[in-house]
């Protein structure tokens, strides 16, 4: 009887031994998890840009959430492939589409998802064919953004930027034909901002629609996304700062 409890007890240590050293192991393998926005993003883009977002906006403003490059796969505007793919020769996300537009998508998915639960008159639109050669076919992002827009609606198309130096950062870009309002200063807080005409004036600013760049496809954040286990935290976190700016925006 004694010689069982012993062994019961022998199991018991070898158990929570075991236990512990695979506990510690995960979460120093998770280690690289980081919860802060701002080393997670990178650096926000630094370009002279003195717009200030002061209109006020309607609590129930329809938001439409795109994902950029969604419909111009194979054309000369892909989406970058990010730093693991293009500079360390990993595998794309997906072999038909780069992997900036992988995580545009789940990103998308995950805003619409939380905005909804969070209150938000907020939805997303896919064109799902990949490559439509016409920007101003009326089944491309653009087209539908603009006429959301027109509508009255807040349109803003998701990005990642090219890593490195052929990147800016993070920041927003707002439309091109309206005045910046509070939901382009509140995500500019927390996200950085662009000049309006940046480049020359894009051709989603220049329809009413706002480009947020997330970030460049580098580094921590990518590593982040690309880890299956920081991956969904990672998004939820991103998903997160974005719908608390758009409630910022409009209370
Ligand atoms: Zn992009």
């Amino acid at each position: 009887m004694e010689r069982k409890q012993g062994l019961k007890g022998l199991k018991f240590i070898v158990f929570f031994t075991i236990f512990y050293a695979f506990s510690q192991l995960y979460y120093t393998r998770n280690l690289n998890f980081t919860d802060d926005l701002e080393l997670l993003i990178g650096e926000g883009s630094n370009l002279p840009a003195t717009w200030v977002g002061t209109k006020d906006v309607d609590k129930n403003i329809p938001i439409l959430i795109l994902a950029g490059h969604a419909d111009s796969q194979g054309l000369s505007g892909a989406g970058t492939p990010g730093e693991a793919v293009d500079k360390f020769g990993l595998n794309p996300m997906h072999p038909e589409i780069s992997d900036e537009l992988f995580w545009n998508l789940k990103l998308q998915k995950s805003i619409v998802k939380l905005g909804k639960k969070k209150g938000l008159n907020i939805s997303s639109y896919d064109p799902g064919i990949r490559n439509i050669d016409d920007a101003n076919d009326p089944r491309t992002n653009w087209s539908v953004g603009r006429k959301f827009a027109k509508r009255g609606g807040y349109a803003i198309e998701l990005h990642f930027d090219a890593y490195g130096k052929y990147g800016v950062g993070s920041g927003l870009i707002p439309s091109f034909a309206e005045t910046p309002n509070k939901i382009d200063e509140s995500i500019a807080r927390t996200f950085g901002r662009f000049p309006v005409l940046f480049r020359g004036g894009l051709g989603a600013p220049r329809r009413q629609i706002r480009i947020l760049e997330i970030g460049k496809l580098e580094g921590l954040l990518e590593k982040n996304l690309r880890n299956l286990k920081t991956r969904q935290r990672t998004i939820n976190l991103l998903a997160n700062e974005i719908v608390q700016a758009f409630l910022n925006g409009i209370i």
